[in-house]
């Protein structure tokens, strides 16, 4: 018997671990507020790239969908969540940044007639040929998994502010800095404090700097830190609920890209070309704090961010006028 039950056990834990349908992961997380938390991993066909989470809002009159999770597939099964608990009308989607994990689902919502809402970035982002070779290339990772999978264009940019008044609600939409891209946008409920964060905020893992901006994104968390959030919804990885937890995240993210900017800066000015600077950034880390070997995914992103952070600090010094 015992056996049978450990048996048990290892298989639910071995197979329990990848969601079949997005919906069981489905939380009710405030009043009205829901969200759906993808596995906290690099995308694979196991995970059928639901690595990142989807949140809604359900209003008096309709729904306003903050990210549309990374396939089609996922949409609709996002879109199949939502139905599970309320037939008003998906009213709009709000796009924190247009990265494959967030945006390839839409699709299954413009269909449904949502109105989709984003940075004017995404409009670069789509014309680019790198959007071309990335779509390509996860079709051929996820196979499947992809069909069906198109690349949505937003109705409405914002490159500032602008708020949504719906169903008895305030929604505000905000693009503070460049960040993690160059149009990242975020979600606020000013009456509740509740902060739909997008990929600003990480926690146990090291955030990917490679394709925005590490300087204004410290920006973007003291942005944060000074309108104290009660509930941050983050693209990835566990929502955070209480003012000291969501500090805490911040406030690491935030050390991180300083510790990581710094390496490189010093390293910089000794003269290490960016093949040094890349290959020594893990030793230089760990030497300011060790902890930092503990972290999901340091060992690979950490040199990866380091090398784009030279080109950052290059063109800084450069634009630094010298006295
Ligand atoms: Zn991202």
């Amino acid at each position: 018997m015992l056996l049978i039950s450990l048996f048990l056990l290892i298989f639910s834990l071995a197979f329990s671990h990848y969601p079949r349908h997005v919906k069981e992961t489905l939380k009710n997380i405030d009043r009205g507020i829901y969200g759906v938390f993808g596995t906290y991993e690099q995308v694979s066909s196991k995970n059928r790239g639901f690595i990142s989470n989807a949140y809604f809002v359900i209003t008096k009159d309709d729904v306003v969908v903050f990210d549309a999770l990374s396939s089609y597939k996922l949409g609709k099964e996002l879109l199949e969540s939502i139905r599970s608990i309320t037939k008003k009308p998906i009213k709009y989607v709000v796009i924190s940044h247009y990265h494959t994990d967030h945006f390839y689902g839409l699709k299954a919502f413009k269909d449904a007639g949502a109105i989709v809402i984003a940075h004017p970035w995404s409009y670069q982002y789509l014309s680019s040929e790198e959007s071309q070779n990335m779509l390509k290339a996860r079709r051929q990772l996820l196979s499947k998994h992809m069909e069906g999978t198109e690349l949505i264009r937003p109705d409405i940019t914002t490159s500032e502010s602008l708020t949504i008044h719906t169903g008895g609600e305030s929604f505000e939409i905000h693009h503070w800095c460049r960040a993690h891209t160059n149009g990242d946008i975020v979600m606020y409920i000013p009456s509740r404090r509740i902060l739909f964060a997008g990929d600003l905020v990480f926690g146990g893992r090291v955030p990917f700097l490679g394709s925005g901006n590490s300087k204004t994104w410290i920006d973007c968390l003291d942005r944060i830190m000074q309108i104290k959030p009660l509930l941050l919804l983050p693209g990835h990885g566990p929502y955070l609920k209480g003012e000291e937890a969501i500090q805490k995240q911040v406030l690491w993210t935030r050390q991180y890209i300083q510790d990581i900017r710094s390496v490189v800066k010093k390293l910089y000015e000794q003269g290490l070309n960016i093949q040094e600077v890349r290959d020594k950034a893990n030793e230089e880390m760990l030497r300011i704090n060790p902890e930092y070997a503990q972290v999901g995914a340091f060992f690979d992103v950490n040199p990866v961010n380091a090398y784009y952070i030279y080109f950052e600090i290059e063109r800084e010094m450069l634009e630094t006028p010298q006295n």
